[in-house]
């Protein structure tokens, strides 16, 4: 199957790490195990160069016809005094809502080389592999009405509303489900069904989904205590879905359980699967142009494209394993430098990846 990419560098480090992270797609198609078609445009802070606005109409455009998206990073001191509409997150955001990406999908991955990097004990998170599935375009981050509002007697008041229709938790429940099965077919539902009813009905909808998934063993957790269990013994997750919120919030702590943000990716997916791929961190200003910046992150992020939206998991399994290998063989970028490694700086971590495959 012939498949199109839109490949998008963004700024500051997000040009170093896409141009390795394109090196192994370019490979698998040389080998010929991958007929692919890269278009690489411009967004963010280099959208306003070429087009003066973060996300130009040809990169949407582009991006609305590829079968993927391959992100590097946006923002930068110079894009700071912007007009807030022109400013380089805008651009982010407006792909997500255009391509309505709904589902969040963090690895929170700690290969066994990086172990000392975590903030905690070696035997809590030696191992770690969860993913966090979060719905990110509902619930309360834009539930109407919202606002302040001001009485009569000059009182303020702060309002949001916590909204999830049936179909939308339907939907990433299907999501979740189904990397459930690709994974290692155990899903923990996160909610706070003892005080909240939209809660409520997404248990009702979890528990109704999983019957068309008898494979996948489905359990429930609130909220506080999940994030407790994160911190105790994260282990014990494979898969976790949430709503926006609190997916915001765990994602986040779950990532942190592996130290370190230049080796994490993510990707945010829409109802068919079609997905946008991107490191978790940003442009990274204060290393960009240096040739420092660790490209791991983004390589995995071409895994997990390979492995959600162009259907070849035999390719990503490949790219993961050989991740592993090159941190085996002690390389490091600064980052994730440790005592008796060997540093190296982008493109030699790039060129280490390849000569693994
Ligand atoms: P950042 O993630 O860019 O950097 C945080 C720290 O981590 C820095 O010290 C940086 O050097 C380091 N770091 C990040 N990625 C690294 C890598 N691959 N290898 C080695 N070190 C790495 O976050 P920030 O400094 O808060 O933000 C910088 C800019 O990035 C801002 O303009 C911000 O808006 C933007 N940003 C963009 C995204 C995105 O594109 N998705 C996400 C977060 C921040």
């Amino acid at each position: 199957m012939s498949v199109n990419v839109a490949v998008m560098p963004g700024d500051g480090i997000g040009i170093e790490i896409i141009a390795e992270a394109v090196k192994v797609l370019d490979y698998y198609r040389a080998q010929g195990r991958l007929d692919i078609t890269l278009n690489e445009c411009p967004v963010g802070g280099a959208g306003y160069d070429a087009a003066g606005k973060p996300l130009p109409d040809e990169t949407l455009a582009l991006a609305k016809a590829s079968d993927a998206i391959l992100f590097g990073a946006i923002g930068g001191p110079q894009y700071e005094n912007l007009p807030r509409e022109l400013r380089p997150e805008r651009g982010l955001l407006a792909l997500r809502a255009g391509l309505d990406l709904f589902a969040n999908l963090r690895p929170a991955i700690l290969y066994p080389q990086l172990v000392a990097a975590s903030s905690l004990k070696p035997e809590v998170v030696a191992g770690l592999d969860i993913m966090i599935v979060r719905e990110l375009t509902g619930g309360i981050y834009f539930g109407q009405p919202r606002g302040i509002n001001t009485d009569a007697s000059g009182e303020r008041t702060g309002f949001n509303t916590l909204v999830y229709k049936e179909s939308e938790i339907e939907r990433i429940a299907k999501v979740a489900f189904d990397i459930a099965m690709k994974r290692g077919k155990r899903l923990c539902s996160v909610d706070k069904a003892n005080v909240l009813e939209v809660s409520e009905l997404w248990r009702e909808v979890m528990i109704k989904k999983s019957e068309a998934y008898p494979d996948v063993e489905l359990s429930h957790m609130y909220v506080d205590n999940a994030a407790m269990q994160l911190i105790k013994w994260p282990k014990q997750f494979d898969v976790v879905v949430t709503k926006n919120l609190f997916g915001d919030i765990l994602s986040d702590a779950a990532s942190m359980l592996t130290g370190s943000i230049g080796m994490l990716p993510s990707a945010s997916l829409d109802a068919n699967s079609k997905g946008m791929y991107e490191p978790i961190h940003g442009s990274a200003p204060d290393i960009a142009g240096k040739g420092v910046a660790n490209p791991l992150a983004t390589i995995l992020s071409v895994a997990m494209m390979l492995r959600y939206s162009l259907r070849h998991p035999q390719l990503a399994d490949e790219i993961e394993a050989a991740v592993g290998r090159v941190l085996d063989k002690g390389l490091r970028t600064p980052d994730i430098m440790a005592e008796g490694c060997k540093q190296v700086g982008t493109v030699e971590m790039g060129e280490a990846v390849l000569a693994e495959l």
